[in-house]
């Protein structure tokens, strides 16, 4: 019998049986995927010119710590995200303008620039509000919040951009006190949203982010991940507890980690069966619609127009994209971000439509239709239809859930414990969230078990 058993290879599940190992325990780790990573995936270009980040790709290393000490460990090069050059927002279909990357755009009206700004420094100040997220907040919908702020038009759109590109959920969909803590939880609205070195999109992998889950697997060791092992129920026998597979495995263990985001602790036969309140919380979280498309061009075509590749939209189906180049392997690309709404439309298109749609976008917003019809490469990655993730971000509560239910969630329950980037108290929803909600798990169980072992002598 192992000490600790742990549900899925991801970034949380993967620091848990680190942390576990290091503090003397005996671990396996149980992962469906035939790879480690999760949520982060790196597949090489065929041009051999690096790889395209499917899933999580920023960083910060001064503000993420933990992922930051990985970087230096491990010696992984990084790439500064690229700012220079003119930002495009687009505001109905044929209707565009350019402006100056990192100001409030100055096609606003003065009056929406000003309600803009409200919001945003609203939002921002309470966000850096120490304190629980209040009721009144959670049982409205962030839509509805900033209206009663009296937000204008411009901005009720500006703030669903937000939600699409941060959780992949419309604005109208979950609520306001979700969207602060997520904000108070990751250094504010503006750390959050800012792509230069004080905020979260100042960094990316020069060989894809998923090099951090392998470098982290390498330390747990290759025999203690059980790749392509998809579980299919967990017993807590009250002093052990046992998984089995779909490939017909068993194991057992004096804990169990489970790992994978909430939404799908339904999907597991868990028994005895998770209690009530925890069961109507984790079975209401909601996984938004965050997908990716990567188009990789020869030259970086948008720059010698003067466009930093960054823009932002009110049409979909790419609600907003960035230059995500890494020059020193001659790898030039733009990264769409195709989620919400818009995303749910564009993931039930055939392969084809999707690439038609989005290079249509990328010729309205840039022009240069000669530059824009000719990827060397494009990669689509469409969360939701993926079995074992069904989505992204993180799972997000219902409506009044987060105050609700704060008693129980991400709480343990008998020999079971529960890690993944939505419970962390620092960079939620980041890989930074994943480690250190990991490292939070398996600090649970060692504490537990010196417990235990105390009471059995
Ligand atoms: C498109 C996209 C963009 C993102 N951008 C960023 C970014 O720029 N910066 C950033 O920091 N973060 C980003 N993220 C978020 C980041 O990737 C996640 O926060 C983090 O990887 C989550 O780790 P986790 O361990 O909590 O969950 P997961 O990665 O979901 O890990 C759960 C694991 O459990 C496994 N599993 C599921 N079901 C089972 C089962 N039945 N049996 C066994 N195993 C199972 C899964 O295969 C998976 O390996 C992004 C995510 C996406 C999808």
């Amino acid at each position: 019998m192992f000490d600790l058993l742990v549900v899925g290879a991801g970034l949380s599940g993967l620091q848990a049986a680190l942390s576990a190992q290091q503090a003397g325990l005996t671990v396996a780790v149980i992962e469906a995927r035939d790879r480690v990573g999760g949520k982060i995936w790196s597949v090489p270009l065929a041009s051999g010119r690096g790889y395209a980040d499917l899933g999580g790709a920023w960083i910060n290393k001064s503000l993420q710590k933990r992922v930051g000490a990985y970087v230096d460990k491990f010696g992984l090069k990084t790439v500064v995200q690229r700012l220079e050059g003119k930002a495009v927002m687009q505001q109905a279909p044929g209707e565009r303008f350019e402006f100056p990357f990192g100001v409030t755009p100055s096609d606003f009206s003065p009056e929406e620039k000003k309600s803009l700004e409200m919001v945003r420094d609203h939002i921002q100040a309470e966000s850096l509000k120490p304190g629980p997220p209040r009721l009144e907040d959670d049982n409205v919908s962030l839509d509805q919040y900033v209206r009663d702020l009296g937000a204008l038009p411009g901005t009720i759109k500006m703030v669903n951009i937000w939600a699409q590109v941060m959780h992949g959920l419309d604005s109208t969909e979950y609520s306001a006190a979700w969207f602060i803590d997520y904000c108070r939880k990751n250094r504010g609205l503006l750390a959050i949203r800012a792509d230069d070195a004080s905020g979260g999109q100042h960094l990316r992998f020069r060989d894809g982010a998923q090099s951090l889950a392998t470098n982290i697997a390498a330390l747990v060791g290759a025999p203690n991940i059980h790749l392509s092992s998809p579980v299919t129920s967990i017993t807590d026998h009250g002093s052990y507890t046992s998984i089995t597979t779909t490939t017909g495995q068993t194991f057992t263990g004096r804990k169990t980690i489970i790992s994978i985001p909430s939404t799908m602790y339904k999907e597991l036969n868990i028994q005895p069966p998770l209690p009530p309140r925890l069961q109507a919380i984790t079975n209401a979280t909601t996984l938004g619609d965050y997908n990716k498309a990567i188009v990789c061009y020869d030259r970086p075509w948008w720059r010698e127009h003067g466009f930093n590749g960054y823009f932002a939209s009110y049409v979909g189906p790419v609600i907003l994209a960035r230059d995500t180049s890494v020059d020193e392997v001659g790898n030039y690309c733009l990264t769409c971000f195709v989620n919400g709404k818009p995303g749910r439309g564009w993931g039930r298109l055939r392969a084809h439509e999707r690439r038609a749609a989005v290079l249509a976008q990328l010729a309205q917003i840039f022009g240069h239709e000669e530059e824009v019809y000719k990827p060397i490469e494009f990669f689509d990655q469409i969360w939701q239809a993926e079995r074992y993730s069904r989505g992204a971000l993180a799972p997000i509560t219902a409506l009044g859930h987060l105050v609700e239910y704060v008693d129980v969630y991400g709480r343990a329950v008998g020999n079971l414990h529960f890690v993944g980037t939505e419970y962390s108290p620092e960079w939620k929803g980041y890989m930074e969230g994943a480690i250190c909600s990991g490292e939070v798990g398996a600090g649970e169980v060692v504490q537990a078990l010196k417990g235990r072992e105390r009471a059995n002598l």
